[in-house]
């Protein structure tokens, strides 16, 4: 029998930032690894997808397709896409998801394509030797997606990050729930069919990529820009009583230390709160 894990291999929000005050927590993009048994789902395409096509050489020759989840075409969550090692071996099979919906006439199809073609890059269509899929989600209408008896996902889209919004993943795992709530701005809270979708699941991965205190500034307040801060993501946690909390989505300007106080800040609300870590593996089988 093999392994069920969730590993973070980017936390950070926006851009990149390896720096030796960033090492602990990790610099790089948002991308998460979930794995049951040669079964791979990732979350995003962030800087941290590189990491993860260089552990899944070490999974060779078992492993030849992925399913990769995008929340929405923000550069920080696909920039590292070109250099995804397996997008160049041809005997991999990669499966892209994302909906459409208000991408100013381009499609996600398309926008993954560019990041390999003229002027950002050299390699251009012909230089990928995987073979790409590309599902297209129906967010009016969201089905189950199933990758194995016990392994698939739901999704809901949110609509509050400009400008295309975002998508919600609710991964059922055996007998686990994870939900990745990342690029979300949550002032009043979660309510509705959004409180309904993270109720009671095992682990909640939420933006909080600001403290309050810089988030509701007098000057240059960080208010609709798309993303919550710490207290609303313990709130989130409190009022759907999710059973671990993990923050996630780290401004680029905080520290190590700043993050730690994040901790410290989101557990007075929320005592079962964690820090989403580069490298760190969970055991969801415990
Ligand atoms: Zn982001
Ligand atoms: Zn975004």
């Amino acid at each position: 029998m093999g392994e069920t894990n969730l590993v973070f291999y980017g936390v950070r929000g926006s851009y990149p930032v390896p720096h030796k005050n960033t090492n602990k927590y990790g610099g790089n993009t948002a991308s998460i690894l979930i794995e049951k048994d040669d079964h791979i789902v990732i979350l995003d395409g962030g800087t941290g997808i590189i990491n993860i096509g260089n552990y899944l050489k070490t999974r060779k020759p078992h492993i030849k397709h992925v399913d990769l989840f995008l929340t929405h075409l923000h550069s920080d969550h696909i920039q590292g896409i070109p250099f995804f090692e397996p997008v160049f071996d041809k005997e991999f099979h990669i499966a892209f998801y994302c909906d459409n919906n208000e991408n100013n006439g381009v499609s996600f199809q398309e926008t993954i394509y560019s990041l390999f073609d003229r002027p950002l890059s050299p390699v251009g269509k012909k230089g990928i030797k995987a073979k790409f899929d590309f599902v297209e989600l129906d967010t009016r209408d969201p089905r189950r997606l199933t990758i194995t008896d016990d392994f698939s996902l739901d999704y809901i889209k949110e609509n509050n990050h400009p400008l295309a919004g975002v998508i919600i993943y609710r991964v059922n795992i055996e007998d686990k729930q994870v939900v990745y709530a990342t690029d979300v701005e949550t002032p009043n809270g979660f309510d509705g069919k959004y409180l309904e979708f993270i109720k009671g699941v095992d682990i909640l991965i939420h933006d909080s990529q600001y403290f309050d205190v810089d988030y509701y500034a007098v000057q240059n307040p960080k208010k609709g820009f798309g993303h919550s801060t710490v207290s609303m993501a313990a709130a989130n946690a409190l009022k759907a009583e999710v059973k671990k909390l993990f923050l996630f989505h780290y401004s680029p300007d905080y520290t190590d230390k700043d993050v730690e106080r994040m901790l410290a800040e989101a557990r007075k609300t929320f005592m079962k709160t964690y820090l989403s870590e580069e490298q760190k593996k969970i055991n969801l089988r415990r």
